[in-house]
């Protein structure tokens, strides 16, 4: 097995963090403090990259970056700002989902303006009623002549007020459950639904919002997929969105764990730096161990997914231990700061609020060890 990265893989993540540092971070304080969205300017400086559709293959206008490449740019969006981390990620699941399964006429018409960062999608998948238990979602489509008409709400959708376009999930027949659902591509401009977005602790840059769809009409060709594929289509992206939730706060985690060393170096108590306590060693020491051992576990599940080799338990693993072990990195990094990390003074409070989701995103870290569980035992607890 090999621990290293390509050179290719090196320089990339040397030259983004070299982009972050200069373009990025510079503008993410005052962004968060006015709760100010990306604008597409900052977002469109990110496509060279690779941040849009980099996964694609290049004869379908994407960049066909292997996956650890690809974690290795989420890593350090992750580690410079949470709130475009989302808004590329999100969109990204969608443009990954019309690549895999849309026809050639919806490729056609969708991929391009999403590539070139024109248009953005959000992922409509959780309702009021319905999070965990996606195969019993409420929203329904009944078909009218050439169009379906959607009824319901959607809920906590990243993004949702602020994009041109999004995938929506609904039920054609609930009797039939999780095989009633459907993916529709829904797009503001003709499907006229409302929203709200909803107040949150952190990622302030960026919106969750409610969407609400009455009697909202979306042409039959917009259906991604066959009738009843929408929970496949909605579920068979979730290794990969596992590893990027994982990538995404390991690094945020990197970005405690620099804050802190550099803070442990500087701040003097007692007469030495605190970095000299061998407590506060301790707390290092934990902090630099447990993003070391969740990136590993990362790279297992992203080496797999690159293989193409079934890696459920392996991706489940790795969002579920990067993102716990980022809680508490956070929280120690705080801690490391004292006083200081819980104001608005120093980034690491902001890092607390702004990973706090994410054992809840792609599968709640419960929904984890269920999904490992069930991978070792062969015995499913969800039904
Ligand atoms: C910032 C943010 C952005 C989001 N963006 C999107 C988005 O873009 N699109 C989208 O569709 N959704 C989005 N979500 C919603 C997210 O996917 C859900 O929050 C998540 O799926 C969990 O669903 P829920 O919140 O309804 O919790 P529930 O499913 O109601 O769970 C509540 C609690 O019960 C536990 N629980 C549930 N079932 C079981 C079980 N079988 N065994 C043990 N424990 C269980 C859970 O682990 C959790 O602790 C977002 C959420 C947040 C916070």
């Amino acid at each position: 097995m090999d621990f290293d990265l390509t050179e290719e893989q090196e320089a990339l993540k040397k030259t983004v963090r070299r982009f972050m540092d200069t373009e990025i971070i510079p503008i993410v304080a005052e962004h968060e403090e006015q709760q100010e969205f990306p604008s597409r300017e900052i977002i469109k400086k990110l496509i060279p990259f690779g941040y849009i559709g980099g996964l694609l293959p290049e004869e379908a206008g994407g960049m066909g970056l292997d996956y650890i490449s690809y974690f290795i740019l989420i890593e350090e969006l992750g580690r410079a700002w949470s709130s475009i981390r989302t808004v590329i990620t999100t969109n990204n699941m969608i443009l990954t989902n019309i690549y895999k399964h849309g026809t050639e006429e919806q490729k056609g018409r969708f991929l391009r303006p999403m590539l070139n960062g024109d248009k953005l999608a959000f992922f409509g998948l959780t309702e009021p009623n319905v999070g965990s238990d996606a195969a019993s979602l409420e929203s329904r489509a009944t078909l009218d002549g050439d169009d379906y008409i959607l009824n319901g709400t959607k809920t906590l959708i990243t993004h949702g007020s602020k994009a041109e376009m999004g995938l929506v999930f609904a039920t054609i027949d609930r009797s039939k459950g999780a095989k009633g659902i459907c993916a529709f591509l829904v797009e503001r401009d003709t499907c006229h639904y409302t929203a709200r977005d909803i107040e949150k602790m952190g990622m302030r840059a960026s919106v969750i919002s409610e969407l609400h769809f009455e009697d909202c009409r979306v042409p039959r060709k917009n259906l991604l997929g066959q009738p009843g594929e929408g929970l496949k289509i909605a579920l068979a992206g979730l290794n990969i969105g596992r590893c990027t939730v994982a990538f995404a706060v390991i690094g945020v985690a990197q970005a405690c764990i620099d804050a802190s060393v550099k803070y442990a170096q500087e701040r003097k108590q007692f007469g030495k730096v605190i970095g000299g306590f061998q407590l506060v060693q301790e707390m290092i020491a934990e902090i630099v161990m447990e993003n070391e051992a969740a990136r590993l576990l990362g790279l297992r599940a992203a080496h797999l997914l690159q293989k193409g080799l079934p890696c459920a338990k392996e991706a489940a693993m790795a969002k579920l231990f990067a993102t716990e072990a980022a809680l508490k990195i956070a929280s120690n990094a705080i801690q490391i700061h004292g006083g200081y990390g819980y104001t608005r003074e120093f980034p690491v409070e902001r890092y607390y609020r702004d990973i706090r989701h994410l054992t809840m995103a792609e599968g709640t870290s419960q929904i984890q060890k269920l999904i490992i569980g069930r991978e070792v035992l062969g015995i499913s607890a969800f039904n």
